[in-house]
């Protein structure tokens, strides 16, 4: 399961909508990319997903029931989310982060079990963070805490994932590695990106918002297209097709700009 659904979500703060009357559904184990320029409302939607802002309209539900009126351990043994900048956690390790991701799971008091145990060192070996397991979380680069944060999620072994630009502070390699990850995991997923080459690459299909609504949702090919980038990215850009894959890749126009 983890079939997410998105019914007119709605969310205003201080007298403006940031987050418009969103519908959209996402079906079992499909990747649903979120882009949309900056202060578009990608965040804020997000977080009514994952229960840290509660939708001033609207409903979220997973699986048929609404977030809002579940138990929060309900909620986080079925989806993870992986923040921007996620977590000071102030003197944890990077092991001690990740296996919060099993803490959905056990019951007060419980130790990790080996199974938890295996899960946890999986999660590491999988996210490339073994070698940091005893590092302190707060002294790492922007790019291994954000790789942590994943491995937590992993490890929490959830129905849907929902990832905030993950692939920000990313090299090239584990941008990739990430994305495929969860590509591979076969669960659902919604993933704010903004590079749409990547996001055209690992998505079943993307949702553009933009002041807050949704202004495109389709397929990569039906919603990248130079209009869309002029009108909602204010640039000029073709699409054409990945020389291998055929998937859609943005090439930005930079005539006249080159030395
Ligand atoms: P995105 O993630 O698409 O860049 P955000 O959802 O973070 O956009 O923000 C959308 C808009 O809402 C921005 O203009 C931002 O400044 C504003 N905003 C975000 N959170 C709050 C808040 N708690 N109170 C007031 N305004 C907010
Ligand atoms: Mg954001």
């Amino acid at each position: 399961m983890g079939a997410l659904a998105v019914r007119e979500v709605s969310m205003r703060i201080g007298g403006r909508d940031l987050v418009r009357a969103v519908t959209f559904e996402v079906a079992p184990g499909e990747v649903l990319g979120l882009a949309g320029p900056n202060g578009a409302g990608k965040s804020t939607l997000l977080r009514t997903l994952y229960r840290v802002l509660r939708p001033t309209a609207g409903q979220v539900l997973l699986d048929g029931h609404d977030v809002w009126r579940m138990p929060g351990r309900w909620l986080a043994r079925r989806l993870a989310a992986v923040l921007q900048d996620g977590g000071g956690d102030f003197g944890l390790s990077v092991h001690d982060v990740v296996s919060m991701g099993r803490t959905p799971h056990k019951r007060a008091f419980d130790g990790d079990s080996p199974a938890d145990r295996a899960i946890v060192a999986e999660a590491l070996e999988r996210l490339d963070v073994a070698d940091l397991a005893h590092a302190p979380f707060d002294r790492l680069s922007g790019g291994e805490r954000q790789r942590v944060l994943i491995a937590r999620a992993l490890a929490q072994r959830p129905e849907v994932m929902v990832l905030d630009e993950p692939t920000n502070h990313l090299d090239l390699r584990h941008q990739l590695d990430a994305l495929r990850l969860v590509r591979g995991l076969g669960i659902t997923a919604v993933i704010a990106l903004h590079d749409l080459n990547l996001a055209a690459a690992f998505c079943d299909r993307l949702c553009v918002m933009d002041g807050g609504a949704i202004v495109a949702l389709g397929t990569p090919r039906e919603v990248l297209t130079p209009e869309l980038l002029r009108d909602v990215y204010r640039v000029d850009a073709e699409v054409g097709a990945h020389p291998r894959t055929g998937v859609p890749q943005v090439t930005l126009i930079t005539e006249g700009d080159a030395p």
